[in-house]
């Protein structure tokens, strides 16, 4: 252990199972001595979250559906009981029908483009009000975002355009809330298999080809993206905020691949 997060405490959204993006930065925050409470959406994931809590030494584990205020108002509340203040939360939450995570853009519904940007948007703002109301200086909030947001992916779709939204709400967070000593960034994570990846269509070739044309030439991994999260929320990155930081093999700076490399 680091001992980077002695003394902090924070809360993690959007932990579903062992293969959730949020479980890996769990775990690098854990072990640089951080204490946190964990928010789950449904009854459904209670049994699976609250082994993986305890495993980490950890208990507090609370219902939260980040479509509801009154849901999310409860969660504030109770780390307001128990603890006072916050130093820290992260936002791995995502959602959009996956009827329309296939196919064209441009069939998107109106009723799930709106469902899509209230969940995997607005939420990031609305917990951002509430935490920051209740964050120590130096606090850190962080989300998760992809690649589609910036260029085209296939099958990203309404994602693309919800990711967008959600980086540009990031830089607009960091500036209302840096009087304040309270820093805001994203990491745009690279593909990693979890629970909401499989919904995407042909994710499989997805990361294939993430694999082959990436500079690093390999997928990332939940742990790697759990490292950049404790640079972000621990004090090694003070200086930074309104960043997206991309953990992707570098995927993104590549325009295309030089013909004579040895491996395509
Ligand atoms: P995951 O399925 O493990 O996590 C998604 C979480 O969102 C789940 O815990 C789910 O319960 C939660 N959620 C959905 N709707 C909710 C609601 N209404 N209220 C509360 N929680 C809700 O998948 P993941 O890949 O770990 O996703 C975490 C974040 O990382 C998402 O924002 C996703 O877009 C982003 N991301 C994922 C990848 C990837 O390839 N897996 C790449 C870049 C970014």
């Amino acid at each position: 252990s680091t001992g980077l997060m002695k003394g902090k405490r924070g809360l993690v959204m959007g932990l579903a199972n062992d293969k959730s993006i949020a479980w890996g930065i769990a775990k690098a925050c854990a072990d640089a001595g951080a204490e946190m409470a964990f928010s789950y959406q449904g009854e459904a994931l209670k049994k699976r979250v609250e082994p993986l809590v305890a495993s980490i030494g950890m208990s507090e584990i609370i219902e939260c559906d980040v479509g509801s205020e009154e849901s999310m108002d409860a969660v504030f509340a109770r780390l307001k009981e128990i603890w006072g203040s916050i130093d820290f939360l992260v936002h791995a939450i995502g959602f959009s029908d996956k009827n329309e995570l296939r196919g064209r853009y441009v069939e998107t519904s109106r009723q799930n483009f709106l469902m899509s940007m209230d969940i995997s948007v607005y939420s990031f703002t609305a917990v951002c009000q509430r935490a920051a109301a209740m964050m120590n200086p130096g606090g850190s909030l962080l989300t998760l975002t992809y690649y589609g947001a910036e260029k085209v992916m296939p099958h990203y779709n309404v994602m693309g355009l919800c990711k967008a939204a959600l980086e540009c709400s990031v830089k607009y967070i960091a500036e209302d809330l840096g009087k304040d000593g309270i820093r805001v960034n994203a990491i745009s994570a690279g593909p990693i298999k979890t629970l909401a990846a499989s919904g995407i269509g042909d994710f499989r070739y997805i990361m294939r080809w993430n694999e082959l044309n990436s500079p690093l030439r390999r997928n990332v991994t939940q742990e790697e993206v759990g490292k950049a999260a404790l640079y972000l929320l621990s004090d090694l990155g003070s200086g930074t905020t309104g960043e997206c930081l991309h953990v992707d093999a570098g995927y993104h700076v590549v325009g295309m691949k030089a013909i004579d490399a040895p491996d395509i």
